[in-house]
């Protein structure tokens, strides 16, 4: 048994109908009558490992195995930057991103509640999520984009996968409140993250970390924010955990902006309300974002657990990508990388101590962004098909 619980004024819904926020604004987040046990989860890693508390009903899944992805120890860059860090690899899902989590929850419930089109504005990865569940479930798929805004890859993805896409000449924030006034009117189901029941697929980020690291609960998560979403995903399946006495502690949860889109550092930082970036710009597309929808979510998420929330230049976290990808062998996309630039950034200000156990969460593939890729990493070298070109070339 589920319902919808307004973050805001504590009404109640039912989860039976297409229902986004309260009817005095706020959030809705699910909630249920069962507690999480160990017992409950059986089957291999991965987001449907923990349907007993997952809000599926009646329907089956629609599923492409998304979570289960790999924890990373990463001696050389925690020994170069000076704290333990663990990598959670979110790029290892199906199309390459966390996404793919909320959307095989998101998906499914729309197929329990009947839909028959389903819609997302995006910055690129929840699109190429959407058309690939999308296709799997049967169902259309709309998607909203910001016209030049979005990395090669993700727009492939989505195209292939059969989406309509279109492309609005505007930003992110703008292709969401038009996404979300054609839901008003019945056009479709949107499937950001301002919808509950894609966060709790993503909730389960946390179940796995906290499995892979024998339940020992990191002193901190690190992750980027762009609308916000995964962050209040994350901090709520440990919040479940930690009230169903699976765990004793929360981590601290950390998010990190990109400097050009960092609003919710800003309203942190003064304790006030968030000031949207009108024109948000960062080489981190998948956080390009102004206006991040789920930033009372995000605030309750860092203010509940002693967390932090800073942002990162664009050269820093093309640094961080580096780092991850040539010391590591881990292949991120620039926006995953804030999460490690964040970290030395913290680390340095004294914010994270050294004797921290930190928990970085890595959004998506490097594949994603080839351009982005290609730019941070430098160029090939050119020689004639020749032996004597070829040992010159080398030297
Ligand atoms: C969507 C996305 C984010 C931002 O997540 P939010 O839930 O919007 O805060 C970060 N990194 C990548 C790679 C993403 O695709
Ligand atoms: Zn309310």
């Amino acid at each position: 048994m589920t319902w919808l619980h307004c973050i805001e004024c504590g009404d109640r819904y039912g989860g039976n109908e297409p229902r986004y926020t309260c009817d005095c604004g706020g959030l809705l987040e699910v909630r249920y009558e069962e507690t999480p046990s160990r017992s409950d989860f059986s089957g291999p890693l991965g987001v449907w490992r923990y349907s007993s508390v997952l809000p599926l009903e009646t329907a089956d899944s629609v599923t492409l195995h998304e979570g289960g992805t790999p924890l990373y120890d990463t001696e050389k860059l925690s020994d170069e930057i000076g704290v333990e860090i663990h990598v959670k690899h979110e790029g290892m899902n199906p199309t390459g991103s966390f996404k793919d989590r909320g959307m095989t929850v998101g998906v499914s419930k729309a197929i329990e509640l009947g839909i028959e089109r389903v819609a997302c504005a995006s910055t690129g990865n929840t699109s190429a999520a959407l058309a690939a569940y999308g296709a799997a479930a049967d169902i259309p798929a709309v998607v909203l984009l910001p016209q030049g805004k979005v990395a090669m890859g993700k727009v492939a993805q989505a195209l292939m996968h059969g989406a309509h896409l279109v492309e609005l000449d505007g930003n992110f924030d703008e292709c969401l409140r038009i996404v979300r006034e054609l839901a008003d009117e019945g056009f479709f189901y949107v499937l950001n993250s301002i919808n509950p029941y894609r966060l709790e697929g993503q909730k389960t980020i946390a179940f796995e970390l906290l499995e892979q690291m024998n339940w020992e609960v990191p002193d901190r998560v690190v992750l980027p924010i762009g609308n916000a979403g995964n962050i209040s995903a994350i901090y709520k399946g440990f919040r479940e955990f930690y009230h169903g006495g699976i765990i004793d502690e929360m981590p601290m949860m950390t998010g990190v902006q990109a400097e050009g889109a960092s609003p919710l550092v800003g309203a942190l930082q003064k304790s006030g309300p968030l000031e949207p970036f009108e024109s948000p710009e960062t080489k981190a597309t998948a956080i390009r974002i102004g206006d991040p929808v789920n930033a009372p979510k995000a605030r309750e998420a860092i203010g509940e657990t002693d967390g932090t929330a800073t942002s990162v230049t664009d050269e820093e976290l093309m640094d961080a990508q580096v780092k991850l990808a040539q010391r590591e062998g881990i292949g991120v996309e620039p926006a995953s990388a804030t999460s490690v630039a964040g970290v030395k950034k913290l680390l340095n200000e004294g914010v994270i101590d050294s004797t921290e156990t930190v928990a970085c969460v890595t959004t998506g593939h490097l594949l994603k962004d080839p351009d982005a890729a290609l730019e941070a990493s430098g160029d090939t070298t050119k020689a004639d098909a020749t032996l004597e070109a070829v040992r010159e070339a080398l030297d």
